[in-house]
C-alpha cells in the first residue's frame, strides 16, 4: 500500500513539473505578441505622506492580461520576460507608458511628486538604457524630476562599479531614483553610502511584522534613522494595517505604500483616488 501510493506520488510530481514547465513555455510564447496585442496593463498603486495625508506619488506595477490565463502575475513572467529577453521591449514599453502617464496625471493633480518605474536589472545592463530614458522624457516634454526609477537592492549590489556609474548617468537626467526591496540584499551600509539614490523603499517584509515583532520594530526605527542620516528618503513598502501606519508615522517615515490604503489600480482608478479620498491634505 505504501509503497503503491509512493508511486503516485512521483507520478503526481512528474504531473505538475509538466505542467508547470509547459505553462512556462507557453507563457513564453505569450511574451512574444503580447505587447503588440496591448495586453500590458499598468496599475498605480498610491504613495501617501502620512503625516499630511495626501497622495504624493504612485508606484506603477505591470499586469498581463493573458486572453486565456487572465491576469497572469508580474512575479511570474518577468522573470520569463528577463530570461528570454523579452524585458527590453515591455521595459521599454512600461518607461514610454509611465512617463506618459505622469504627464496626464501631473496636468490633472498637481500636487503629485511622481511616479515610480519599475528597472529590471537586465533593462539597466542594455548599453542605450540612459538614452532611452532621455528620449522619453523628451517625446512627452516633462519635467524629469516627475520620474522614478526603482531598482532592485540585490541587482546593486552584484555589480556595483557597472551600477554606480549607470545610476550616475540617469541621476544627471534628472530624474530620482529609488533603491527597492531595502533590507533584504545584504545591505553592507558602505555600498548605500555611495549609490546615487533619493530614496530607500523598505521591504515589506519588515514593515508585516513590527506591529507584532518588537525586535522587527527596532530595526524599523534604525534603518529609517540611518537612511536619513544619509539624506536618503524612505518608503515603506506593504503597510497593511492602521497600527503599521502609525508606528511609521512616529518614526517619520516619509511615505507609505500599501493595501491599508489602496491596492495597486488602474489608471482611472487613480484619478478617483486623487479626486475622492487623498488629494487634499487632510489635517
Ligand atoms: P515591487 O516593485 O516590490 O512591488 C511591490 C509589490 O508588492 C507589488 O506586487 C504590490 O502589488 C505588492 N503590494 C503592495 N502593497 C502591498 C501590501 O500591503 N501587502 C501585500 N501583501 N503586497 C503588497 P506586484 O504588483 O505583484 O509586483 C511584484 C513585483 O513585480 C514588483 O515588486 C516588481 O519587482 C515586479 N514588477 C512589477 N511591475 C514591473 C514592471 O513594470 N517592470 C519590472 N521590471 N518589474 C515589475
Ligand atoms: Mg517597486
Ligand atoms: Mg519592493
Ligand atoms: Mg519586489
Amino acid at each position: 500500500e505504501a509503497k503503491k501510493q509512493g508511486r503516485n506520488q512521483v507520478e503526481f510530481f512528474k504531473g505538475e513539473m509538466q505542467e508547470s514547465f509547459e505553462k512556462k513555455m507557453r507563457l513564453e510564447a505569450g511574451l512574444r505578441t503580447a505587447l503588440e496585442n496591448n495586453e500590458f496593463e499598468l496599475f498605480y498603486q498610491p504613495q501617501l505622506n502620512v503625516s499630511l495625508g495626501y497622495m504624493a506619488s504612485a508606484e506603477a506595477l505591470i499586469r498581463w492580461n493573458h486572453p486565456e490565463w487572465g491576469m497572469v502575475s508580474p512575479d511570474e513572467f518577468i522573470p520569463l520576460a528577463e530570461s528570454s529577453g523579452h524585458i527590453r521591449s515591455i521595459g521599454a514599453w512600461v518607461i514610454d507608458e509611465g512617463i506618459k502617464m505622469a504627464k496626464t496625471l501631473k496636468q490633472h493633480y498637481p500636487r503629485l511628486h511622481r511616479i515610480g518605474l519599475n528597472v529590471s536589472s537586465v533593462q539597466l545592463r542594455e548599453r542605450n538604457f540612459v538614452e532611452q530614458v532621455k528620449m522619453a522624457i523628451e517625446k512627452y516634454n516633462i519635467d524629469p524630476s516627475l520620474i522614478e526609477l526603482e531598482i532592485t537592492e540585490s541587482v546593486v549590489i552584484d555589480r556595483l562599479e557597472e551600477t554606480i556609474e549607470k545610476l550616475s548617468a540617469l541621476k544627471k537626467l534628472g530624474i530620482a531614483l529609488a533603491l527597492d526591496d531595502f533590507g533584504t540584499g545584504y545591505s553592507s551600509l558602505n555600498y548605500l553610502r555611495r549609490l546615487p539614490i533619493d530614496r530607500v523603499k523598505l521591504d515589506r517584509s519588515f514593515i508585516q511584522e513590527m506591529d507584532e515583532d518588537p525586535k522587527k520594530a527596532t530595526m524599523v526605527h534604525y534603518i529609517i534613522e540611518m537612511a536619513h542620516s544619509l539624506g536618503l528618503k524612505v518608503v515603506a513598502e506593504g503597510v497593511e494595517t492602521e497600527k503599521q501606519m502609525q508606528m511609521l508615522n512616529m518614526l517619520q517615515v516619509d511615505k507609505v505604500q500599501g493595501y491599508f490604503y489602496s491596492r495597486p489600480i488602474t489608471q482611472e482608478g487613480l484619478f478617483t483616488f486623487v479626486d475622492e479620498k487623498y488629494g487634499e491634505i487632510q489635517l
